[in-house]
């Protein structure tokens, strides 16, 4: 062996960087926590190819004196705690005082900055971990921070970096998170030019919500709000429609600071289970409010998880609060005392109280069809929309195209996930017009539409025939379904190949539906309703309107003044 040595602090650095800095999205992090933490009122991001090239972040805040500058990008200093006892009570994002000295020993930093009492601004250099000299420079009250070459020359972590668009989804997947959180503040984020998110400092909750999730999307959340003694809890939840597997659209946040904590996500997935299809997750945003000494976020380095002194309380609270939330809202079951009657209690019952622990081992009694698939009974069709039909404790009116359209999109999506939506080919393949920019669209998704169900094949130049549609859809227009394969392709052309497949599905599930107004004999009827009595979600349609009025047995009572 060779003998011991000390590591030159360039080293040094570079080795504790790696604490802190692993991706362009740390750094992101950092740089824009820091501009909040600075008070600022408007803070812009701008990334180069993912942020492997360049991240920029300006902000208006306080500045750094120009006596300062090197301080801040020495490691373990920091303006945001001077003692012990200012551990207990950390009121800022950061506090540990390695960020900068972090950034600047693995890329280079350069951090301009003006108080905003001060006539001109100051600069400083990094590289790779040698300081440079102040100077002066021009700027405008506030801080810019640019970070080039991230990793360059640090050749065993730059391995570690992906494409450029997969480390951009996580950066920006930071400027929501902190976008999300910061109301008052306004946000912006670029990547090599192009506007990807944009937040003005007015922007409510719902705005933010907009701009991260989609105006159409944030539209449909459900706000939940709760004060409990121990936690207040305030969220905004995706209708039915926004749930996936994956829990990457759930953004917790903690006492501000957001949060991956997985015994928190598992209550939220059990507070939303009723309400979404397949045991998955909604988009969702869910601010949890607790005295700090209750909580403590300090047991995980990157501060993502937290201990909670009564977690399960805190746990059974969280799901409580959105079972309860949710359960009032619109795209829960209806009862007739939402169209009008009156009515005391909810024809569901609720379910007990439970946290994070297993799942109660039966679903609670309910009213809805699962427990009576064998007959559908005699059914009234009524303004030939709606069905209405006696359902233990009372009785039922469902909407037929919501109905529909929801059965349609729970049978693709199974489809789609065990081996591809089943095609029917057409006997007469449908020829549709479209233009060059248009071709090309199709072209690109071919194959996802393929493993929808939809197959298209080029015809002469400027036209596709539609070959085989999916055979659950009996009634799709082979010419609507391409403009409508067109219309999703356009609005998603940065989405994933699933989060586009899902979209399609969704636009089939509606258009493959029977409408309002379409008479329905009765074979049509049975079919319809025994395939709904087989859902996994059947509460809603796919764009979260209601598919069933409950009208119970003490609603009518009370209507015919019984009771
Ligand atoms: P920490 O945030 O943990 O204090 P950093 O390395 O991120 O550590 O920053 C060091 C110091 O530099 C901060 O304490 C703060 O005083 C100053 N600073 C960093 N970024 C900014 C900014 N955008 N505006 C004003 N001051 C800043
Ligand atoms: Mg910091």
């Amino acid at each position: 062996m060779s003998p011991i040595r000390r590591l030159p602090q360039v080293l040094v650095d570079q080795i504790a960087a790696g604490e802190v800095v692993e991706r362009p999205a740390s750094v992101v992090k950092e740089l824009v926590e820091n501009a909040l933490d600075a008070g600022a009122g408007r803070i812009e991001v701008l990334l180069a190819e993912g942020g492997r090239r360049a991240i920029e972040v300006r902000d208006d805040g306080c500045g750094i004196p120009a006596e300062e500058l090197v301080l801040a990008v020495t490691s373990h200093a920091t303006s945001k705690i001077a003692g012990p006892e200012d551990l207990r009570a950390i009121a800022t994002l950061g506090f540990r005082g390695e960020a900068l000295a972090s950034i600047g020993a693995v890329s280079r930093l350069h951090l301009v900055s003006r108080p905003h009492d001060a006539p001109a601004a100051a600069e400083v250099e990094v590289r790779f971990g040698r300081l440079g000299a102040v100077r002066a420079a021009a700027g405008a009250p506030g801080t810019r921070v640019v970070v080039e070459d991230l990793f360059a020359e640090v050749p065993a972590r730059l391995q570690f970096l992906r494409q450029p668009s997969t480390e951009l989804a996580h950066a920006a997947a930071w400027v929501e998170r902190l976008g999300l959180s910061h109301e008052g503040v306004a946000f912006a984020l670029r990547h090599d030019g192009r506007a990807l998110l944009d937040v003005a400092a007015g922007d409510d909750l719902e705005a933010r919500c907009a701009a991260v999730f989609g105006r159409g999307l944030a539209e449909r959340m459900v706000a939940v709000a709760e004060d409990r003694d121990v936690l207040r809890l305030r969220a905004r939840v995706g209708p039915p429609e926004s749930v996936r597997a994956d829990p990457g659209r759930v953004h917790l946040f903690l006492n501000g600071r957001w949060i991956r904590d997985p015994r928190l996500l598992r209550a939220v997935r059990e507070g939303v289970r009723e309400f979404a299809p397949d045991g998955g997750y909604p988009a969702l945003v869910l601010f949890l409010a607790v005295p700090p000494e209750r909580a403590d976020v300090n047991v995980h380095p990157q501060k993502l998880e937290v201990r909670f002194r009564d977690d399960r309380l805190v746990f059974a609270a969280v799901a409580g609060a959105l079972r309860r939330g949710l359960g009032r809202s619109q795209w829960a079951a209806r009862s007739a005392g939402s169209v009008g009657w009156q009515v005391a209690e909810p024809l569901t019952r609720p379910p007990a109280e439970h946290g994070a622990g297993p799942p109660p081992a039966a679903p609670p009694p309910d009213t809805t069809l699962v427990n009576a698939a064998e007959s559908v009974g005699p059914v009234l069709q009524v303004a030939n929309t709606y069905l209405v039909r006696e359902v233990p404790g009372g009785m039922e009116i469902l909407d037929q195209h919501a109905l529909h359209e929801r059965v349609n999109l729970e049978e693709l999506r199974r489809e789609w996930r065990r081996s591809g939506v089943v095609a029917q080919p057409l006997l007469v393949p449908a020829v549709v017009d479209v233009s060059r920019e248009e071709f090309d669209l199709l072209a690109r998704w071919a194959d996802v539409f393929r493993s929808l169900g939809v197959e298209l094949e080029a015809f002469g130049p400027g036209a596709v025939s539609v070959r085989a549609v999916p055979s659950l859809l009996d009634r799709l227009v082979p010419e609507r379904l391409v403009h409508d394969l067109l219309d999703v392709a356009r609005e998603h052309r940065e989405a994933a190949p699933a989060a586009l497949a899902d979209e399609v599905l969704r636009r089939m599930a509606c258009r493959g539906a029977v409408s309002a107004g379409d008479r329905l004999d009765g074979e049509m009827l049975e079919n319809l309703l025994r395939r709904g009595a087989r859902l996994p979600q059947d509460r809603t349609c796919a764009h979260g309107r209601p598919v069933r009025v409950l009208l119970s047995l003490q609603d009518l009572e009370r209507a015919f003044h019984r009771r």
